[in-house]
């Protein structure tokens, strides 16, 4: 698909593109004005595992699904200034791109200092550590996998630079702190990365105190049963369901378990994303309408759903909110 292909579509329901036509005349419905939080450009772990087309041509098609914006996120390299390039060649369209930073080993790591720069360069959001956690590399999984494909010297350096974001009694690091407190400093908000169950609460602890809005990503991954997440949303934590998980072949998780933990916590707190990087799923904005029409089917309402994808996103992001 190249850009002229997807029309300009203020009321994001354009009939006349070939695949517009093929999905029902109400496929923007839920998604209108969201906010994905959690897109991987192309490239993201290799320019040799292409998942989608470019992320201009993506970035239209979400807006010709309704949706109002993304945080683009990268598990290596910043995405500020590539979401800079974005936002500059979609000028015709209302559509926002966020930039983010993964506080990963070879974007700087846990440092105070790191996120100043980013700061400098738009970052709204910055993750900690993903597959750079000690957690994660504990863990082993995906990310890690296909890193290996793209850099066989991979394994000994993601062990030999894993951060953990608390000491050994389980109090947060120095440089951890010093990054929450520059985010909330410099008015950043925070994702949590593939930070463990007990580090995460750590964070949410920290960031409840010092007044951080923080988003717990995609916890489903390691809690063992949703009234857990309650600890999260209590201390004022928005919490992540994603679409990937539940479209991977070596996946666990089913939307029933995404639909389990919403009856346990509610939407007050959570929100909906993606988080896609392979090629076997649809482009994004595809994958958001498959989740959110699924949740519908399985009972949550409407109104909840649009609380997930369109008002929680802007409170985590800090921007307004306008009433329902
Ligand atoms: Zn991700």
């Amino acid at each position: 698909m190249n850009s002229d292909s997807v029309p300009l579509a203020p009321d994001a329901h354009p009939r006349d593109a070939s695949w517009a036509a093929a999905l029902p005349d109400d496929y923007g419905a839920l998604l209108r004005d969201g906010i994905d939080l959690h897109v991987h450009g192309q490239p993201d772990v290799s320019r040799r595992f292409a998942n989608r087309g470019p992320d201009i041509d993506v970035a239209r098609l979400a807006h010709a699904y309704g949706l109002r914006g993304w945080v683009l996120k990268s598990h290596l390299w910043p995405t500020m200034d590539r979401a800079g390039l974005i936002r500059d060649a979609l000028t015709d369209i209302d559509f926002d791109v966020y930039g983010s930073i993964t506080l990963n080993p070879p974007a700087g790591g846990v440092s105070v200092t790191v996120v100043e720069l980013a700061a400098s360069h738009d970052a709204k959001v910055i993750f900690l550590p993903t597959w750079g956690s000690a957690a994660d590399v504990a863990r082993g999984g995906y990310i890690p996998g296909r890193l290996t494909l793209a850099a066989p010297s991979f394994p000994p350096y993601a062990s030999e630079n894993a951060i953990s974001l608390t000491d050994g009694n389980g109090a947060l690091t120095g440089a951890v702190r010093d990054v929450l407190d520059a985010c909330r400093a410099l008015d950043l908000s925070v994702a949590t990365g593939h930070a463990g169950l007990d580090e995460s609460r750590s964070v949410a602890e920290y960031c409840a105190g010092a007044g951080v809005r923080v988003l717990i990503t995609h916890p489903l991954h390691y809690i063992e049963k949703p009234s857990q997440l309650a600890e999260f949303t209590q201390l004022g934590a928005f919490v992540e369901f994603c679409n990937a998980p539940l479209l991977h072949p070596d996946g666990h998780l089913t939307i029933r378990d995404v639909y389990v933990a919403l009856e346990a916590i509610g939407p007050q707190q959570s929100v909906l994303t993606t988080d896609i990087f392979s090629r076997w799923v649809p482009p994004e904005p595809e994958c958001l309408r498959m989740f959110a029409e699924q949740l519908s089917y399985l009972g949550i309402s409407v109104p909840d759903i649009r609380q997930m994808l369109v008002s929680n996103p802007r409170r985590f992001l800090g921007l307004t909110v306008s009433a329902p």
